[in-house]
């Protein structure tokens, strides 16, 4: 299997954050599934944290005799030790259920969690949950929440698709993969650490697991695909790529405040977001003030043939945007986050402070 094959301007390098996050629903998939990934970039001097949203309690899988909370929540000390990790923190959310907890509560953990010095970068299982869980997608669906609102870049582990089809046939599990199209690293990994840091949980590293044939399939190598781009193209960018992939993306801000509907400004702000989120070597983020929060409320229904503001701005998240609604104006409308359209998050003044430094352009409607 050799995925970079053909791959001309790949990147193959970590980015050098000082301080990764990784934000996990389960005891193991720090080592399971982000192993060689926290191993690496330990390896490169970065201070790891984890944090892991529930104790796992809800496994079937059970290696080892014991009150499978208690068990995993040492296997996990153990195996964050291996993978020297300097900060793990453990939270009751419920196994299984991690979807049901609101999303504005596991942004606020994770807010806790991080502290006053936020990291410079975030790790997470791809959005797909790579073997379908839900709370896995949770989990992921939160981190990116909270970065967004602080401008924290977020790297999602992810599997090749080829990977993920042959493992499906195989064992009839659920994997989900992502195209050679659609990974944005691919990293040379050393599988030791990861293996140790695996043999520390043994209720889950049962002999006959697919973990096996996963780590077997992938061989030296790790997948990656941004959910959010660091702003700097030198977050991102390894001092050996080529030139052009140094290139510096245009970001642009724009900043909505009429309202939904009744003005041609807002309508033609948003049209503008979606054609400009379409072209290549810019980044579009739209940050949402006062009544302008309206249009990335979902599921609007207007008469046939008119027009829905929260299908136009699709095209900002799909094209790698962001859609930013300021938490205060939403408040006083009482408009919550799950009321928001997939990819919209709340946010906040010091964040549009963020990204208004960090423009190219700002353009105000
Ligand atoms: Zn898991």
């Amino acid at each position: 299997m050799t995925p970079t094959g053909g791959h001309i301007a790949m990147n193959t390098a970590l980015p050098s954050w000082r301080r990764v996050l990784a934000v996990v629903a389960h005891p193991d998939d720090e080592s399971f599934g982000l192993g060689a990934v926290l191993a690496t970039f330990a390896a490169a001097g970065s201070e790891v944290s984890v944090l892991c949203l529930t104790r796992g309690e809800a496994s079937t899988v059970r290696g080892v005799e014991g009150d499978l909370a208690e068990v995993r929540t040492q296997e996990l000390q153990r195996a964050a030790e291996v993978l020297r990790i300097t900060r793990v923190g453990l939270r009751e959310y419920p196994d299984g259920a991690l979807a049901d907890v609101p999303l504005d509560d596991l942004h606020a953990e994770i807010a806790t969690f991080a502290g006053s010095s936020a990291p410079d970068g975030i790790v997470v299982f791809d959005p797909s949950g790579i073997t379908g869980h839900a709370d896995h997608q949770r989990a992921t669906e939160a981190a990116l929440g909270y970065a967004r609102t602080r401008g924290i870049p977020v790297l999602a582990w992810t599997l090749p698709d080829d990977v993920a089809a042959t493992l499906n046939t195989e064992t009839g599990a659920g994997f989900s993969g992502h195209p050679q199209a659609e990974v944005d690293l691919v990293i040379d990994v050393d599988r030791s650490t990861q293996e140790l840091a695996v043999a520390c949980h043994p209720s889950q590293a049962v002999p006959g697991s697919v973990l096996w044939r996963r780590l077997d399939l992938l061989g030296p190598r790790e997948h990656l695909r941004w959910l959010h781009r660091p702003v700097s193209p030198t977050d991102s960018v390894h001092p050996d790529e080529p030139p052009t992939r140094r290139k510096h993306k245009m970001n642009i801000l724009m900043i909505i405040n009429g309202s939904a509907y009744g003005l041609d400004s807002t309508y033609n702000a948003i049209r503008l977001a979606a054609s400009m989120s379409k072209r290549d070597g810019v980044d579009v983020t739209v940050f949402l003030m006062g009544d302008g929060v309206t249009a990335a409320m979902a599921g609007q229904k207007t008469p046939d043939g008119y027009y829905k503001l929260d299908r136009m701005l699709s095209p900002v998240t799909r094209g790698g945007g962001q859609i930013l609604c300021c938490g205060t104006c939403m408040d006083a409308r009482g408009i919550t986050e799950p009321m928001l359209i997939e990819g919209a998050t709340r946010s906040t003044m010091e964040a549009l402070t963020d990204a208004t430094l960090a423009a190219d352009k700002v353009l105000v409607f």
